[in-house]
């Protein structure tokens, strides 16, 4: 333990584990380097390796899984934030037929703003259940022991249900008025035909 604790410190201290070793001296011939006693070529050849497996490859793989890493949660994010920009976050209705009618920033931020949902759902934590109106308390029975916000509106708003509703008061009416046009022209067929019976009566 000495041993390693002291050349743990001289190798930080100093230019590393190279002054703990002995003075270096290097081969004068390539036969010297294989049968000398320092071994130099297997010493020289265990460096390498271990240079490259650590320092190189080593650090390579980590350094691309912390990037990796962070750009998945970039993207992530991102998709996050494009879908935040693109659906209403409550009902999840598209940016598309929002802005046919009311507008998808005013559906955000005054029909669906999220944060009304919290406050309500925060509301009805703070209240006493015996003094919750019957809408206060379905949510709250729905909320707290499965958590589970099917009460939320599903691609459907007030605005665009009134949309509708003034689109089948017209289809309606179109109806009406096809069968009034119908009615006049048999009326208009029936007078035709009295008339010529009037006419055939009178010859
Ligand atoms: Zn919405």
């Amino acid at each position: 333990f000495q041993c390693f604790m002291a050349s743990l410190y001289l190798s930080i201290r100093d230019n590393g584990v190279k002054e703990v070793l002995r003075e270096f001296d290097p081969p004068r011939n390539i036969v010297e380097a294989f049968i000398g006693q320092d071994l130099f070529i297997l010493a020289i050849f265990w460096d390498i390796t271990y240079w490259l497996l650590f320092i190189l490859i080593l650090v390579a793989i980590i350094t691309g899984i912390v990037i990796d890493a962070f750009g998945g949660m970039r993207e992530a994010k991102e998709a996050d934030e494009s879908d935040l920009k693109a659906n209403c976050f409550v009902c999840n209705l598209a940016r598309f037929p929002l802005d046919q009618t009311v507008g998808f920033d005013h559906h955000v931020r005054a029909e669906h703003n999220p944060r009304w949902y919290l406050f309500f759902l925060m509301y009805l934590r703070g209240k006493a259940e015996t003094q919750m109106t019957g809408q206060e308390r379905y949510v709250f029975d729905r909320v707290w022991p499965s958590l589970d916000y099917r009460w939320l509106p599903r691609e459907t708003t007030f605005s665009v249900r009134e949309e509708d509703s003034q689109e089948d008061v017209i289809q309606t009416v179109h109806s009406q008025v096809n069968n009034v046009e119908s009615k006049v022209e048999q009326l208009a067929s029936a007078i035709a035909r009295i008339e010529d019976h009037l006419e055939k009566a009178r010859q």
